[in-house]
């Protein structure tokens, strides 16, 4: 027995030195051998073990050969290999579906995106998803790897089982979505929120570096948020923190959210609601330049149109949008005020209008802030519309990094 646990001990310890050296060489892109055993603190026969390994067995990294000497032994270098692993990030969102396949060192290969179309259901759904894994996965060369699928999706997504627990933009309760896929394709796949995979990836690989608080606030078809406090993004008891799209901002509002209650941000303010708001207007006549854009048709409005009506100076617009900017300032300064974020980066489809929303949730942000949050930065998400698929990228790379997707265990 006591033998058995010497000997997992060592198994863990050159698993935990892999890792460092891995990192070292990731960060670094090239490194010499006996700068990774300086940089380590390992010996360089371990070195020497650990990077044969990563190059023969694990495929992450490949030797450059014998680098320039200022005298003494040439330095053998050896490189990460981003080129040729690839990551599939998918982003399923209730209007469009993206996908992407970058490198290991998030390096665009492809991209592609398609209307999600929900009224075509749950089957029609998942076929997309795959048809659009298989498109990306041709565009790849024969020789290289997929390590593993990244999937962002609006609800509460249990990311342990992939079971999609909830998701009222879908209508969807209980879904197996990872049984789906896993039927249809040989990869490993990972789940997880939306919003929370636009933190992700906004910590791991947008937000400035050193930006250890800062909040990700996901105004689309509904509102969510993805919130970082003190570098860790922030999950709660069962995994469903940050549903800031259900805080109330209205408590005299008759307007019901999905979630039942009434006066929610997200029933106030989101891109379902400006679309809904607008098709009022054009009901009651009161926009000429809505009705115009639309050709009449209120089934074309959408939160997008509204915008560029606001922006084209109807009055109709403009009120829904300054509306909507008071509700949301109200939402910021209850998360500003509770965390105190360095930054408040807001995503999904309405950022996306150019400037007209920020512009009013800087008219606006000050009433709701106390004056020691009253510096926080509120500005758009680093990736735009690719925002979700990079976070959903970067769960994979996390795993690939920490060696979980190698399945190489060495025996000691
Ligand atoms: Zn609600």
């Amino acid at each position: 027995m006591k033998k058995e646990y010497a000997k997992m001990d060592a198994a863990s310890l050159h698993l935990a030195n892999k890792k460092v050296v891995l990192k070292l060489i990731k960060h670094n892109s090239q490194i010499s051998r006996s700068a990774l055993a300086k940089e380590s603190g390992l010996t360089p026969p371990s070195i020497t073990r650990i990077v044969d390994e990563l190059i023969n067995v694990d495929g992450l990294v490949e030797s450059l050969g014998v680098g320039n000497s200022s005298g003494g032994r040439p330095p053998m270098i050896v490189k990460f290999k981003n080129e040729n692993n690839y990551i599939i990030g998918i982003d399923l969102g209730a209007t469009y579906i993206r996908g992407c396949m970058v490198d290991l060192n998030a390096n665009f290969i492809s991209e592609i995106q398609v209307p999600t179309e929900l009224e075509k259901g749950f089957t029609s759904i998942v076929d997309k998803v795959i048809k659009m894994i298989h498109k990306l996965q041709s565009r790849k060369e024969a020789s290289a790897k997929i390590w593993g699928v990244g999937i962002g999706v609006a609800g509460l997504v249990n990311s342990k089982t992939g079971i999609i627990e909830s998701s009222p933009d879908f209508g969807w309760t209980n879904i197996d979505l990872r049984k789906e896929l896993e039927n249809h394709l040989d990869l490993p796949f990972f789940y997880d929120n939306s919003t929370r995979l636009m933190a992700l990836g906004e910590l791991k690989m947008g937000a400035k570096e050193n930006q250890k608080n800062f909040a990700v606030i996901n105004i689309g078809y509904g509102i969510a948020s993805g919130l970082v406090v003190e570098g860790n993004l922030l999950k709660g008891f069962s995994g469903f923190a940050g549903e800031f799209g259900h805080i109330p901002v209205d408590t005299d509002s008759d307007v019901q959210c999905k979630c039942g209650m009434y006066g929610c941000l997200e029933a106030l303010a989101s891109g379902h609601r400006i679309a809904s708001l607008g098709k009022q207007a054009l009901a009651e006549n009161r926009s000429e330049i809505l009705k115009e854009l639309c050709m009449g048709n209120a089934e074309l409005i959408t939160a997008e149109l509204v915008a560029r009506a606001a922006k084209k100076g109807d009055p109709a617009s403009m009120k829904i949008y300054d509306d909507v900017a008071e509700y949301l300032c109200k939402g910021i300064g209850t998360i500003a005020n509770l965390l105190n974020p360095e930054t408040v980066y807001i995503g999904g489809g309405i950022s996306l209008n150019g400037d007209l929303l920020f512009d009013l949730i800087d008219q606006k942000r000050d009433k709701y802030l106390l004056a020691g949050n009253a510096r926080v930065n509120i500005q758009p998400s680093t990736f735009g519309d690719q925002a979700t698929s990079i976070g959903a990228v970067s769960v994979v790379l996390n795993k690939i990094l920490n060696l979980e997707l190698s399945g190489n265990m060495v025996e000691i």
